[in-house]
């Protein structure tokens, strides 16, 4: 059966067999790719783009800059580009209507069919997406690191990546995460994008959400799930390391914080732009294409230093039109703990303006920082034993990335070489 994905697209990979990649690598031409390209190589061939297909030409750029649409009207936020250097066309002499292998790190990832080789001033990309063009903004300061050609065209995967341990068990495909939820019977399915290791505002967080899309089920018709869909990206110096993300999101789970029949944790590849509210809603289409039916968003989704209102990608979602998105945001206050409640409680509900404790993330990283266990109140007990073992086993002794992560981590996944 057909799983349909954002702007009503039927969902397909872009894979080829490896004879077919085989007999490719004998004939044709290979270029190097970033890291990032090589990231969303494989988010479009698995199709967590959908519709995209590769990447995008000077025209759908253009369309989705001013008119956050593709060419065909559907809502689209953010440029998905592959930036290359005069020196590799020339050298190279690449033309628009040949194939051509991108590698990565000297494997052949995909195979692109050239549609276009353009420029496009980066300065106008930075202001559409970002609304801003300062260089302190890390958005602008990636856009401004791109080379200076832009190379469109679909895109094929010709070598699968091997997830490596303790990405594998975490690594879903859009088709498979459909399979699973069809599986599991759940009738709604909330997304939880994180970078964090959960601290219990954060479990909250999701609780509520959990509420707020489950509310107007019947008993016989229950079945609402939580997708804790992580942010696999480039990693900056204190940072949490994407491994202890991810097991303990997943220790939630294990110690039954969650019941495991209704949350799962699984992570995409992407490199935040930092875009606030346009990229509140590529989240949003990213987890429609992953067959979740609610997307939650907290306080100030992607944003970055005072670029947007805390609440501005909440109040997009108000200005698309309607039944541009086959998912509803589920916007979110804070959470904090309030002392005349005596318990975690939800800045819509309690009165206490005076008194509440707001969870500081801040706040907790200089308590773990110096290796002392948070109050209960804090965070999870279990969470923190998680987090400290997997600093032991992946992060040189730190839950935080630092230079030596930075340079000596493993591979979140590797390439098998593609032989003739
Ligand atoms: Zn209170």
């Amino acid at each position: 059966m057909d799983f349909i994905g954002h702007g009503n697209t039927v969902i397909q990979e872009r894979k080829m067999n490896s004879s077919e990649a085989r007999q490719l690598v004998e004939k044709t031409k290979q270029i190097p790719i970033s890291s990032r390209v090589a990231r969303e190589c494989i988010d479009l061939a698995y199709g967590f783009f959908t519709p995209l297909i590769g990447f995008m030409n000077s025209a759908t750029l253009n369309s989705v800059c001013q008119e956050m649409k593709l060419i065909d009207g559907t809502l689209w936020p953010i440029p998905i580009l592959m930036d290359i250097d005069k020196s590799t066309i020339d050298k190279n002499n690449l033309k628009v209507g040949e194939k051509v292998i991108l590698s990565y790190e000297g494997v052949p990832l995909a195979l692109m069919d050239i549609e276009e080789i353009y420029q496009y001033e980066k300065q106008k990309i930075a202001q559409a997406v970002l609304g801003t063009t300062e260089k302190k903004h890390p958005g602008v300061m990636m856009i401004d690191q791109w080379m200076d050609y832009f190379i469109a065209g679909p895109i094929q995967l010709m070598n699968e990546p091997h997830f490596q341990p303790p990405f594998d068990r975490f690594w879903f495909t859009p088709l498979q995460l459909h399979k699973i939820f069809k599986e599991k019977n759940w009738k709604r399915i909330v997304a939880h994008q994180t970078r964090n290791v959960p601290h219990t505002g954060h479990e909250w967080l999701m609780k509520g959400a959990w509420f707020s899309a489950n509310g107007d089920l019947s008993v016989e018709k229950l079945k609402t799930g939580i997708l804790v869909s992580c942010i696999i990206g480039p990693k900056r110096i204190g940072d949490y390391i994407d491994e202890a993300i991810l097991l303990t999101q997943q220790e939630l789970n294990d110690s039954a914080y969650f019941n495991p029949d209704i949350h799962m944790v699984s992570f995409v590849l992407w490199d935040m732009r930092y875009a606030g509210p346009k990229e509140a809603i590529l989240h949003a289409i990213i987890r429609s294409n992953l067959g979740c039916t609610h997307h939650m968003f907290g306080r100030d989704h992607a944003g970055v230093g005072s670029y947007y209102d805390p609440y501005d990608a909440h109040r997009i979602f108000d200005e698309i039109p309607e039944g541009s998105l086959s998912i509803k945001a589920i916007r979110l206050l804070e959470w904090f703990y309030c002392p005349i409640c005596q318990e975690v409680t939800y800045s819509g509900l309690c009165g206490h303006t005076k008194e509440r404790q707001n969870f500081s993330g801040t706040m907790i990283r200089s308590i773990i920082q110096d290796k002392v266990q948070p109050t209960r109140l804090l965070m999870r007990p279990e969470v923190f034993q998680t987090m400290m073992q997997s600093a032991e086993q992946y992060g040189f002794g730190s839950p935080f990335c630092n230079e030596k992560y930075l340079k000596e981590r493993r591979p979140i996944f590797i390439l098998s070489p593609v032989s003739k």
